[in-house]
């Protein structure tokens, strides 16, 4: 049986140019903007940073105020 750890883990493997091969990575957290979160992808074997990411205010909004489903919604007119 396999627990999943991180319910939001987005890309598992990357292509890392060091190893040459694709490799597990791991998410870091890099930079804490006004708008979002910068988060690297880096390489589990040597430690190669192997991309980035932005996580961006809505999501870190929603996760962290549940209460109202409704009421995060994007604003759509
Ligand atoms: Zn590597």
């Amino acid at each position: 049986m396999q627990q999943q750890q991180f319910g939001k883990f987005t890309a598992s493997e990357l292509y890392c140019p060091k190893c040459k091969t694709s490799q597990p990575v791991r998410e870091r957290l890099l930079l804490v903007l006004p708008s979002g979160e910068l988060h690297e992808f880096v390489c589990t074997r040597c430690a190669t940073s192997l991309g980035k990411r932005t996580v961006t205010g809505p999501a870190l909004a929603s996760a962290e105020q549940p209460s109202h489903p409704g009421a995060q919604r994007r604003l759509l007119r």
